[in-house]
């Protein structure tokens, strides 16, 4: 009896939360524990589902949302997160449920992962006896400032008032209170509810994945533990292992994005692209195409259908804008970005700064500029441009196309530049050689393994 229960395959079940910038690491995540030996079901709600037939290693079981439609097609990405730990209670505990009554003979499923944002999944989990990991999407930096919630709110750092936002916030130098990892909401408490929630039920997980690597943010991550008392696994980059990983795009990659790259000179090009979520108004819009075409650089642009307000794609834009450009802009709606990011002739990222955009960044070495939208962008942008100083910071709460040309200019052009292209490409090369064999990534995912296995008996 007991070596039968030796031989079983050990199968794990991920829950991501419906969002690109979530689905891409949790999928990454389950390839690289696939190929550590563990059998891999994803549970994922019936919206903005990933597609099965890219990943016919893994088994997939869809739950209904429940949401009304103006609650699923909401561009508030909290109130989403919200309805969704309401919602989605009864039917993922049934189906988990159901996953582990019917193991197969040979198998055991022996832990969660969740996204941490799922605080809900604990309860659950708890109830069912299945120990819960917990993956954390965005940088341990910006996560180890949640704990403290209560003591900025208490100090009248929070919420934001606009007469405090150049203020140093003397507890997480060098961030300003503009920088702290928060929405501006006309009604805050809803997102700090939310925070505590998942501060809370991390805090009573069995451990934390991080899709990061220890020499970028040790003090973060020895924070965390400190405070959180449970193992930590920062074993990122996720999408640098040698893998073969296949796309979780909601959108269709546009493929021209390469063909054109493949016509532009080496280190030429900026890419610029505001992640899955993030929404411009339309004089942001116009100073951005203005501020591109004045640099005299060439620029790959993704624009997000929907991503302005009040426009389905590119209707603002001047008649002829980009024709007038003589082929040195190309736009798409969307792109294959971790290939664009690897491309010859990509010179700089200019980037909404959220978590999996800033790793991919770093690890091909391409300098940045950060112009972060909310929450943990903010952290992100201040780490990149003030403390790992591998990019540069759109600082003015307007966006001015005089200003979009001089820091293009500074990165691509000036020594300041240069000296950002060598410290990035040194950040790289730490960040591959961490995957290796000794490196501390390797060894963090050697003792997750460990730790499942340990769960599992
Ligand atoms: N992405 C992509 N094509 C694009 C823009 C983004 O594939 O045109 C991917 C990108 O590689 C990243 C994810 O979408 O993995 C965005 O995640 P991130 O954390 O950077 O931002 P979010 O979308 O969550 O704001």
């Amino acid at each position: 009896m007991e070596q039968q229960q030796q031989i079983k395959r050990l199968r794990l079940v991920l829950f991501p939360l419906p969002l690109q910038g979530h689905i891409n690491p949790m999928l990454e995540l389950a390839t690289i524990l696939y190929s550590k030996g563990f059998s891999i079901t994803l549970i994922h709600i019936n919206f903005n589902s990933p597609n099965p037939s890219n990943h016919p290693h893994f088994t997939f079981h869809s739950i209904p949302h429940s949401l009304s439609e103006a609650e699923a097609t909401t561009k508030d990405a909290i109130s989403l997160i919200t309805h969704l730990n309401i919602n989605c209670v009864e039917p993922f505990k049934e189906c988990l449920a159901r996953l582990i009554s019917n193991a197969l003979d040979n198998e055991s499923v022996c832990c969660l992962i969740a996204d941490a944002m799922f605080h809900f999944t604990q309860a659950v989990a708890d109830s069912l006896k299945l120990p819960r990991l917990v993956i954390r999407t965005t940088s341990a930096t910006s996560f180890g400032i949640f704990p403290a919630f209560p003591l900025l709110l208490q100090k009248g750092y929070l919420p934001l008032q606009v007469s405090r936002l150049e203020e140093p916030v003397v507890e997480f130098p060098p961030l300003k209170v503009k920088d702290l990892p928060v929405m501006n909401m006309r009604n805050p408490e809803k997102f700090y509810e939310l925070i505590s929630r998942a501060v809370s039920e991390t805090k009573a997980s069995s451990g934390v994945i991080w899709n990061t690597f220890e020499e970028l943010e040790q003090p973060a991550l020895d924070s965390i533990a400190k405070q959180l008392s449970i193992p930590m696994f920062p074993i990122g980059p996720f999408h640098k292992y040698n893998l073969a990983y296949s796309s979780s795009s909601l959108l269709v990659e546009d493929q021209s994005s390469i063909s054109w790259l493949n016509t532009q000179p080496p280190n030429s090009v900026i890419y610029v692209s505001f992640g899955s979520l993030a929404v411009l108004s339309e004089a942001e819009f116009l100073e951005i195409a203005w501020g591109l075409a004045n640099s005299d650089q060439p620029f790959l642009w993704v624009v997000r259908p929907g991503s302005v307000h009040g426009s389905e794609w590119l209707e603002p834009l001047p008649n002829g804008f980009l024709e007038n450009l003589g082929g040195r802009g190309h736009v798409v709606k969307w792109a294959p970005q971790q290939q664009v990011l690897g491309h010859l002739a990509i010179g700089a990222f200019w980037t909404h700064s959220g978590w999996n955009s800033t790793m991919e960044s770093i690890c091909e070495g391409v300098p940045m500029i950060c112009r972060p939208s909310f929450i943990d962008q903010n952290v992100n942008a201040k780490y990149v441009s003030n403390v790992w100083k591998v990019g540069v910071q759109l600082e003015n709460e307007i966006l001015e196309r005089g200003e979009i040309k001089r820091m293009i200019i500074k990165l691509m052009r000036e020594k300041e530049g240069e000296e950002i292209r060598y410290r990035v490409s040194k950040l790289k090369d730490m960040a591959i050689s961490c995957l290796k064999q000794g490196g501390s990534s390797y060894k963090y995912l050697e003792s997750l393994v460990n730790h499942i296995h340990s769960l599992g008996h």
